[in-house]
Parts: structure tokens; C-alpha cells; sequence
């Protein structure tokens, strides 16, 4: 199949390295998954690891599970797991509570680390809950610390020596932009500031160099483009030299040295450990451990490359289709994450009518349609039939339907 501009579908599919991967998810007959960015899809893995988990592990081992089955290990295991894919050494990186409360102790342990500096700089890119959770810790440490919050682009020029930390998400949830994370570490670095990088649009999506980059802490989600299911553990990263000095704010009996010594006195694990709060889930982080298999063996550069691939052939087929969507995205694909956005002032009834034709997205207020490209089940061939179903239902004004425009809790 050959697009209207000369593209070769077929060809850049037969081609495709990662093809192979689609066969590892369970993806329902009739739609186009490009919410991955969201919730990613089932592994084909997880279901059967799941009941063997719940009914021989739980079921039978009980409470011996936490040796025999190595529960007590699953944070490590996945930990490092996660490590692989976002360029981090085994050791760095723990699977644990959700990115909000993992925000919330990165920023604690940095500011603790930098405690002459007040202020804390973020741009308006971030997504709220980082933001949220910064203002609380400034309200509850209550030393007057100041939340800085400027343009993406303002952030560089906006690093000075009154930064205690640099606290950004890599990839802009709305719109897909992509910070350089070497680059404002190493400006952070020269000014004597830390810095926080929030890779939850970054991790299984695009190739993140931590330990290279320099950065000092990292938190992230599993249930985005890593596919761990609902509510799946976050992670949190430490950079090595950092660990012995790093103080945990919230000082839970799994961040203790030796937690089956109940020491009456907290005295923090060595190494990433010490950030560790309390009893982990074990279920779900079975499930995320099952899911990441999907990456064992895959080179993140080759990923990279086929989430541009897929992005650009959808922004090109859109912009061409549907000139009344306004491209939100950058259009250099090197400065954009594996999404890509558009706006539409009719945006939240478009993406209803698209989904109703299997053609998952989803919808950012006021005005943003979102589509995630994740490049270990997608195909060339459904990024075509996504766009000749947006391009049919902008055309025939098919959204401008009432039960299209109800607002539903969550978009
Ligand atoms: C999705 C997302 C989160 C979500 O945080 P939870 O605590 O899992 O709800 C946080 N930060 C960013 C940048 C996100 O995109």
C-alpha cells in the first residue's frame, strides 16, 4: 500500500525490526491503540503470571512466599529491570509507591541536600502533580522555599545560583516536547543546582541516558509506555554518588538497614534501598515485572527509530487530511517524545467519536487530541487506518453528536 505523498506501507512494516514484539500483547480486535502513553496495553505474559502468582505463590507459599518466591527482592528485581531501559546502573533505580509520593521524596531528599537554596524551578510543562506535590513539601518544610515556575524554553536562562533544584518533566504531557536533559543538568550542575527528572512519558518510549546525562534523581510511572497495568509501581532513581548522603524523608520500615531487626530507631538501608517506605505491592509488581520482559533485548535506539517512523507518518497524513487540526507537537521529531498532539476546538467530542470507532487517544483540556505511538505494538499499516478514520469523522462532522460532547470523570 502506497500513501497519497508515495509511502510504502508495506515495505516499512516487512521492514520493521521490532515487529515481532506485537505477538507479546493482547490487544482487542477492532482498535488502534494509541493511548499507550496512558495506560499501556495487557502483555500476552501477565494474566497467567498473575493467577500462577495468586494461587501458588499467595495461595500456597503464604507468608513463606516472601523468601521462597523472593518477594522481599521483587523492588530490587524490577528496579533494575527499569534501570536497563532508562540508562541507569544496576542498583540506582527501585520500583516503589506511586510517581506522586516518589516526587514528593526525591524533592525532600534534594532539598535537604542543598539547604542554603530556596528555590525550586519547574516550568509550566509539568504535569500538575509534581507541581502539587512541591507545593505541599514548600508548605510543610515551612523555610520559605519558593516554587519557580517559568516557560519550557525560559528554564535554561532561569538557572542561577539561587536554585537549589531543577525539578522537570523530560516529555511535556500535553505536547510531546522534549527537554535535553544533558544539557540542563549540566547548566543546573555549573550553577550548583540538583536536578529531578520526571521521565513518565520518557521510560519504554524513547532512549534515557541517566547516569550519562549526569541527572541526580528520576521518578517515573510504570503504567505508561512500561505497560505494568493500572495503578502499577513507580520507580525512583538515586544517582550512585549520591546514596550515602541522601537523607529519606519518609523513613519506613523498608528503608531501614535491617528491617527485621525492629530497632526502635530508623537507620537508613544503604544504597537506592533507603528510599523505600513500606510493604510493597506485591501483585502488581509481579505484573510489572511480567510486562518488562517485553523490552528484554530490544535496543532503545532501534525503538527510537520507529517511534519516529510511526509519529511523523501521522503528523504528515493529519496535517495533509485535516487541515482545521492545529498541530501542538514540535515538527522536529529530535525535540519530540513518541506522541503527538493537535488541537481542535471541538477536541473532547473528536476524541469521543474516535474512540466510538476504535481509534483510542485521549483528550487534554481545553483543546488538546493526544495520540501515543508505542513502538513495540504498533504498526505503519495502523497508523494509516487511524488517520483515514480521523480524516472521515473531521470531514463528516461525525463528532458533533450529543453523547459525544458528555463529559465523562475521566478523559
Ligand atoms: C502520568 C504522570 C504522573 C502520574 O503520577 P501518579 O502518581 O502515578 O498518578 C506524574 N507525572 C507525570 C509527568 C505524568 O505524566
Amino acid at each position: 500500500m502506497l500513501t497519497r505523498t508515495g509511502v510504502d506501507i508495506d515495505t516499512l512494516d516487512r521492514d520493521d525490526p521490532l515487529k515481532a514484539r506485537r505477538e507479546l500483547f493482547s490487544i482487542p480486535r477492532g482498535v488502534i491503540y494509541l493511548d499507550g502513553n496512558s495506560l499501556g496495553v495487557l502483555p500476552r505474559a501477565v494474566p497467567e503470571r498473575l493467577a500462577e502468582a495468586v494461587r501458588i505463590e499467595w495461595g500456597e507459599s503464604l507468608i513463606r512466599a516472601w523468601n521462597a518466591h523472593g518477594w522481599i527482592d521483587l523492588p530490587q528485581r524490577v528496579g533494575d529491570r527499569i534501570a536497563r531501559i532508562v540508562g541507569a546502573a544496576p542498583g540506582t533505580v527501585t520500583a516503589s509507591d506511586s510517581t506522586s509520593v516518589n516526587v514528593f521524596k526525591v524533592l525532600a531528599a534534594a532539598l535537604a541536600l542543598r539547604p542554603e537554596r530556596k528555590v525550586i524551578l519547574s516550568d509550566n510543562g509539568n504535569f500538575p502533580t509534581d507541581l502539587y506535590m512541591a507545593q505541599g513539601l514548600r508548605d510543610l518544610l515551612g523555610r520559605g522555599h519558593e516554587l519557580k515556575i517559568v516557560d519550557p524554553e525560559a528554564v535554561e536562562d532561569a538557572i542561577d545560583e539561587s536554585v537549589a533544584v531543577v525539578m522537570l518533566t523530560q516529555v511535556d504531557y500535553k505536547t510531546g516536547r522534549l527537554h535535553d536533559m544533558a544539557g540542563l543538568t549540566a547548566k543546573a550542575h555549573a550553577a550548583g543546582a540538583l536536578t529531578i527528572w520526571d521521565l513518565a512519558h520518557s521510560a519504554g518510549a524513547l532512549p534515557v541516558e541517566l547516569d550519562a546525562a549526569g541527572a541526580d534523581f528520576a521518578v517515573g510511572c510504570g503504567y505508561k509506555y512500561l505497560n505494568g497495568g493500572p495503578g502499577a509501581p513507580a520507580f525512583l532513581y538515586v544517582a550512585a554518588r549520591h546514596h550515602d548522603t541522601v537523607t529519606p524523608p519518609l523513613t519506613g520500615w523498608m528503608g531501614h538497614e535491617a528491617p527485621f531487626a525492629f530497632d526502635l530507631d530508623f537507620r537508613a538501608d544503604t544504597g537506592i534501598g533507603r528510599m523505600r517506605v513500606g510493604t510493597p505491592p506485591i501483585l502488581s509488581l509481579i505484573a510489572l515485572e511480567a510486562a518488562l520482559a517485553a523490552f528484554d533485548g530490544v535496543d532503545m535506539q532501534v525503538l527510537r527509530a520507529k517511534s519516529i517512523s510511526l509519529s511523523e507518518l501521522f503528523r504528515e497524513e493529519v496535517e495533509r487530511r485535516c487541515p482545521d487540526l492545529v498541530l501542538a507537537s514540535p515538527r522536529d521529531p529530535q525535540v519530540r517524545g513518541s506522541q503527538v498532539s493537535f488541537r481542535f476546538e471541538h477536541g473532547y467530542a473528536l476524541m469521543q467519536a474516535l474512540i466510538a470507532r476504535g481509534v483510542i487517544g485521549d483528550f487534554r483540556a481545553p483543546d488538546i487530541v493526544r495520540f501515543g505511538f508505542t513502538p513495540l505494538y504498533l504498526s505503519h499499516a495502523d497508523v494509516i487506518a487511524a488517520c483515514d478514520i480521523i480524516e472521515e469523522i473531521v470531514a463528516t462532522r461525525a463528532w458533533d453528536r450529543p453523547e459525544f460532547h458528555k463529559r465523562a470523570k475521566v478523559t
